[in-house]
């Protein structure tokens, strides 16, 4: 019996020639990544483990980076990012992406926004690999056909001082998505479409693994937001083979060597779910669950009070594209906020043109609050000065990944999760509207 694409990598990690699911096996890790809100925690647990003075394993296999709360006065948000800047000076850690000056973030080149679309755009993704985050979403690492899932801050903490942890072999789902995209569908879409049809339970623990001529012919962007948002299904990873564009996207950005996976063809799946992309409608998910799945026009009498496109499900720059698709030429009716995930994206949209504007410009010219500054933002909540957070019972239309109670602010809050097309083309209604109304 063959291995799965997961199967595969975590056997190499365990210098093992197969695993099975649900073996536990130690694993060597590639990367591990660590931010402001669990990178204290993590540290403590480190220290406490290994001792003050202790060294972590390889100072060139972690990454540090502030994102979540930094734009704030918030006095201990702020004090989270100087613990972070301690660490890094003390262990003289390679790769600390600091945002030394909070005022002028355009000025600070280590500074490079929301950890998983950075981590992406700096080349610490690869095939192949091995990497824990104290993220959730660490899972979106999975498009470039590595392994790569969240942790606690404990499992950090053992990382950092030995490079290793004690891992249960997931079984693999596969979702097989063929047929050619619609020209008003996004791959936000055919995610939350099967996180409503597996629930938010459906795939816990295991990973889902996604195939298909659909998949093919998406970019990086595109399959990073299949993989960002497994973990609300419950999944432990995402993974999508390697080809020629993740070839082309990594290679681009990093010198170090690795080595692609593929799932063998005798391979053993958990289950097999097959989608014709071809015959599905944008969706939403519904206040308070990423699984409470409708159609975007069964939803059309719903009054919004605001539109948020950001974070790192979608902020990236082809989330501002095909938003811009949208609204350029046109007036927006309720306050849009627009959030890049990350410093590079932040750029996009002042450098990329449609039609001879600029992204921004044709954000601004259509009424969309000026984008911020990249960071997490309000996807979290965050502080109350925290940008475009739901200080007030607000309904928002949001391109975010989670629509728990509170989560974006006040628990009273309704979010529906949706992708870029359907936010755009809400916020250019005032109620939820399906792309298709302006899409020719
Ligand atoms: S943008 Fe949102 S989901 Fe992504 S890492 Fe930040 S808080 Fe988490």
């Amino acid at each position: 019996m063959g291995m799965t694409l997961t199967e595969k990598i975590v056997a190499r990690a365990a210098g093992r020639q197969t695993v099975e699911p649900g073996e536990n096996v130690w694993v060597d890790v590639d990367l591990l990544m660590t931010h402001d809100v669990c990178g204290p925690g993590t540290i403590g647990v480190f220290k406490r483990e290994f001792g003050q003075d202790a060294k972590v394993w390889n100072r060139e296999k972690i990454v540090l980076i502030p994102d979540h709360y930094i734009f704030t006065n918030d006095e201990r948000a702020n004090r989270n990012v100087d613990i972070l800047r301690e660490f890094a000076h003390e262990q003289d850690i390679q790769y600390f992406y600091d945002i030394t000056d909070r005022a002028d973030f355009k000025a600070n080149p280590d500074y490079k926004g929301v950890c998983h679309i950075a981590l992406a755009q700096e080349g610490h993704t690869r095939p192949g690999e091995v990497m824990f985050g104290t993220d959730s979403h660490t899972c979106n690492a999975g498009a470039f056909g590595q392994f790569a899932t969240g942790i606690g801050n404990t499992d950090a903490g053992f990382i950092m001082g030995t490079g290793k942890l004690l891992i249960k072999v997931p079984a693999t789902m596969r979702f097989v998505l063929n047929g050619d995209m619609p020209s008003y569908l996004l791959s936000k879409d055919l995610i939350l479409h099967i996180i409503g049809d597996i629930s938010v339970s459906g795939a816990t623990y295991r990973t889902m693994e996604f195939t298909g001529t659909a998949v093919e012919q998406m970019t990086m962007d595109e399959r990073m937001t299949l993989c960002n948002m497994v973990i609300e299904a419950g999944g432990k990873n995402g993974v999508i083979a390697p080809d020629s564009t993740t070839l082309d996207y990594v290679t681009s950005r990093t010198k170090v060597p690795f080595e692609c996976v593929h799932s063998d063809d005798n391979a053993r799946f958990f289950s097999d779910r097959y989608y014709d992309v071809s015959q599905l409608e944008p969706v939403v998910a519904k206040p308070h669950s990423p699984d409470n799945r409708a159609l975007v026009r069964e939803c059309r009498d719903v009054k919004v009070d605001r539109v948020y496109i950001g974070s790192c499900t979608g902020g990236k720059t082809s989330d501002f594209v095909n938003a811009a698709r949208l609204i350029q030429g046109r007036q927006v009716k309720v306050p849009t906020y627009l959030v890049p995930a990350t410093q590079k994206v932040y750029e996009d949209l002042f450098t990329m043109k449609l039609n001879h504007q600029t992204l921004s410009e044709i954000f601004l010219a259509s009424g969309c609050i000026e984008p911020s500054a990249p960071s997490c933002a309000a996807c979290l909540g965050g502080p109350k000065d925290t940008f475009g957070r739901l200080n007030e019972p607000e309904v928002c239309v949001s391109t975010t990944n989670r629509n728990f109670p509170g989560r974006m602010g006040n628990k009273q809050a309704q979010v529906y999760l949706a992708s870029a097309y359907t936010a755009a083309a809400t916020a250019l209604t005032g109620f939820i509207t399906d792309p298709r109304d302006f899409l020719t």
